[in-house]
């Protein structure tokens, strides 16, 4: 093992991201630390939550790698908040955004399950991000505790009042997001309560989304296209269905002349594509799908199909 990848990284991509172009991941947790444990979830399921807030990793390491990959030159659209787990947890986050803030003009955003947002120091340690993007599955605490499977103590209503205060409080963008899993919020009474708090919320967009990646609990099922479509109707204008990244090129250089530790970096948090990783690393499908087979060999990463789709996920 090299000695670059011995030491902890919390920087991952870019990856190219369905909304936010090529996107510089910061990650400032400890592999699933979060407040939810979602049935949809990328990270495999874990039942032990928590809602409290701890430094967990130095700020000014974080800082000092964002600098150094921003200073590289290569293409970086967004610097994005995201990763282990829930990235509010993590009591320095707005010690770090306020550092990146000072070093780029590249906007900073912020992946939140929403659930810490009614504490005013939460919502004070998110005001420097320029965009926020909050998720809100559930706008009924029955659906709450099936979709997300929430820490004790965190309700619906909760969340939805500190979504409503930071909305007042916040100048940047938000753009509400609700994942839709099949026959567990996508019923037409819960959507219709979706939609009042989302009146409350006030989101510059709403974006809609379903379980494309392998999800934590294999029934988690998505819905169709045509459904999806029904259902942005229902949220009005400013609701879109978040579309497959469609990039074909990636110019400037990876983050990582390490092939294997930057692939490793991106699976290790999230099941991807061959194609996912080819624009992330800069090489083509082929070579890329090489040094995929070879890690699946050598058992570091393993492939599962999800909706007909090969993705690969850390084993
Ligand atoms: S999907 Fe996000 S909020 Fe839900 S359990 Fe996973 S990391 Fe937490």
């Amino acid at each position: 093992m090299s000695e670059r990848r011995s030491k902890p990284t919390y920087l991952y991509g870019p990856v190219p991201s369905r909304r936010l172009g090529y996107s510089l991941g910061v990650d400032i947790l400890p592999f699933k630390t979060c407040s939810l444990d979602c049935v949809y979830c990328q990270l495999g399921a874990e039942p032990k939550t928590t809602v409290r807030r701890a430094e967990f990793v130095p700020a000014r390491a974080v800082l000092a790698q964002v600098r150094k990959a921003v200073a590289s030159g290569q293409r970086i659209d967004a610097i994005t908040f995201s990763g282990s787990g829930e990235p509010t947890l993590n009591s320095g986050i707005g010690t770090i955004i306020r550092g990146i803030k000072r070093s780029t003009r590249i906007p900073v955003v912020v992946l939140t399950n929403s659930s810490c947002l009614a504490s005013p120091g939460v919502r004070r340690d998110l005001r420097q991000a320029d965009i926020v993007v909050p998720s809100l599955d559930a706008a009924d605490e029955a659906v709450f505790r099936k979709v997300n499977r929430p820490h004790a103590g965190l309700t619906a209503a909760k969340i939805v009042a500190g979504l409503a205060a930071f909305r007042r409080e916040f100048q940047g963008q938000i753009w509400l997001e609700i994942m839709l899993v099949r026959g567990v919020n996508d019923g037409p009474r819960h959507l219709q309560k979706l939609k009042a708090a989302a009146a409350l919320i006030r989101p510059d967009r709403i974006q809609l989304n379903t379980v494309v990646r392998p999800p934590a609990v294999k029934s988690a099922r998505p819905l169709g296209p045509a459904e999806m479509e029904k259902i942005r109707k229902v949220f009005g204008e400013s609701a879109e269905i978040i579309a497959d990244f469609n990039a074909t090129a990636r110019p400037g250089a990876p983050v990582a002349v390490d092939a294997e530790a930057a692939v490793l970096a991106v699976v290790g948090r999230r099941p991807v594509t061959t194609r996912d990783l080819a624009l992330s690393l800069g090489g083509s499908v082929e070579e890329v799908g090489d040094l995929l087979e070879g890690l699946g060999s050598a058992g570091k990463i393993r492939a599962v199909v999800h909706h007909k789709k090969v993705y690969w996920e850390k084993v």
